[in-house]
């Protein structure tokens, strides 16, 4: 059996997220959190791109911080860092938004730009990967995951965090090379089996579903989960979701490869259990049929069946995000508004989840809609 333990958290206040992740991460890891005590601890929370807490797209700074401080109880050297979708422009942009340079300033803590220390190259078969060094000196790795929907994936909890340990240049090519979900949940998985978490905890105070992982709609699930394993981890975020988990492809390749367990029988809850904090009527994105449509299916419809960018030129402030984040180079400023050459885009929606002001929406054809 694995653990996942789950508890409330409605709000976050400093003293009621100090008290649930404690709460959870308690029976987590209470054989092994003395093993931290003067090692390298990084936590990797998911920095997307550069918005405000409130706007439930990163990880929140002050579960990031319950976690630095639990974890200092126990004389881990804690760092934090990720390496955002938009970090050519800059991580420091994200750093700023998202209230972890604050947060990691007040309490001093490092900050590690992904960016700047290098990679090493690691591969999985005949698939070659760049990890971050920050990553791979790191003598644990806690994965502080936000639990919301992903138009490429369905969702996104534990194992797809693990992308960002990928620097960004590198990121963007994956993206281009496996625009479908399947092919990118095979490779999001390689990734994570390279640099597996010590532990992993979601942040679902405030979740995110519809056409997430950044335009979708906020919804206050009021918890936290953790666990050491985190294809059990995802499983169980896709129970309260009302989801298949096996429907969710990062979770069934890593399941399928023995990386960790998806079967609900054979996980243990030393907290509540997943249908306590069921999210009623949660929205999965518009699209995800469609998405799943395998390869050479979806090649014969794709005249009939497509899911594509569509900019909404009102809601577009020309702030050249997209841009920044179409390995394709499919999208041009033209009079400070974005517009997208079909003829090179792969329809991996990464300006989707760039765009701040969601003006990239994900438009599909009339028989995808049917479909979806
Ligand atoms: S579509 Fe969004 S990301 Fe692109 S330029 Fe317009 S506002 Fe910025
Ligand atoms: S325009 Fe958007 S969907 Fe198309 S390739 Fe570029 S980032 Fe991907």
């Amino acid at each position: 059996m694995v653990n996942v333990a789950i508890d409330r958290c409605t709000a976050y206040s400093e003293e009621d997220v100090g008290a649930a992740v404690e709460r959870v991460l308690a029976p987590i890891l209470a054989d092994r959190i003395q093993d931290v005590r003067g090692r390298r601890v990084l936590l990797k929370p998911n920095l997307l791109a550069a918005r405000e807490p409130s706007k439930g797209v990163t990880t929140h700074p002050v579960v990031v911080g319950a976690v630095i401080d639990y974890l200092r109880k126990y004389g881990a050297d804690v760092s934090v860092g990720d390496s955002p979708a938009g970090a050519l422009r800059g991580v420091r942009r994200v750093w700023e938004k998202s209230g972890m340079l604050e947060l990691c300033e007040s309490k001093g803590v490092p900050l590690v730009n992904f960016e700047a220390g290098g990679w090493v190259t690691r591969s999985v078969g005949d698939r070659v990967y760049q990890i971050s060094r920050a990553v791979e000196d790191a003598d644990y790795i806690v994965n502080l995951a936000k639990f919301k929907t992903h138009v490429l994936t369905l969702l996104t909890g534990a194992i797809k965090n693990m992308f960002g340990c990928v620097p960004g240049f590198r990121k963007s090519a994956l993206h281009l090379a496996c625009p479908r979900p399947v092919p990118m949940s095979r490779a999001l998985v390689d990734i994570f089996s390279l640099v597996p978490p010590w532990v992993s905890l979601a942040d679902a105070v405030i979740a995110m579903d519809g056409n997430g992982p950044s335009s979708g709609r906020l919804r206050n699930l009021g918890f936290v989960a953790a666990s050491t394993d985190c294809v059990a981890l995802d499983t169980v975020l896709g129970e309260i979701a009302g989801i298949d988990p096996l429907r969710v492809p990062t979770t069934a390749e890593a399941y399928r490869r023995g990386l960790g367990e998806a079967s609900l029988d054979r996980i243990a809850f030393p907290c509540l259990r997943p249908e306590e904090v069921a999210a009623a009527d949660f929205e999965v994105p518009g699209n995800w049929k469609f998405s799943l449509i395998p390869g050479f299916a979806g090649r014969i419809l794709s005249r009939l069946v497509w899911i594509r960018p569509v900019i909404n030129m009102e809601r577009c402030t020309g702030c050249g995000e997209c841009c920044n984040v179409c390995a394709a180079r499919a999208i041009e400023m033209h009079r400070k508004k974005a517009v997208i050459d079909r003829r090179l885009c792969t329809s991996c929606l990464c300006c989707h989840e760039a765009c701040p002001v969601g003006a990239v929406q994900a438009g599909m054809s009339r028989l995808a809609r049917l479909i979806a």
